[in-house]
């Protein structure tokens, strides 16, 4: 089936990584206690989870895992390097300067949100 000029207009998408039919998103999974509701790209849940486990980035503060497609604080710390931390009440304290959306490419980075 390479045909694209049917309606493609329908409900069933590929995954992103293996390619293997994805029927409902967004794709939800928990990960460490976390529930992630991933819509864009679209995963299959095998492949959100090994993905998770091979990008997920520690929480400063409670040392827990963030994972990717998630919301995260962000901490400047004094060397300019970048924490994250959990965007609950709990981990995200008032020293976090940023939010952000943390992304499978941005590793390391994040897309921020708000500034305030
Ligand atoms: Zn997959
Ligand atoms: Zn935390």
């Amino acid at each position: 089936m390479t045909s694209t000029t049917a309606s493609d207009y329908s409900q069933t998408t590929h995954c992103s990584e293996c390619g293997t039919e994805v029927s409902h998103r967004p794709t939800v999974m928990e990960f460490d206690g976390q529930e992630i509701h991933v819509f864009d790209p679209a995963l299959c849940p095998e492949c959100l989870l090994s993905l998770c486990e091979r990008v997920a980035v520690e929480c400063a503060n409670c040392g827990g895992k963030i994972p990717p497609y998630s919301q995260v604080g962000v901490l400047k710390t004094g060397t300019g390097a970048s924490q994250f931390v959990h965007m609950t009440t709990a981990c995200s304290t008032v020293g976090s300067a940023f939010h952000g959306f943390l992304g499978k490419h941005a590793l390391g980075e994040y897309v921020q949100v708000e500034a305030c």
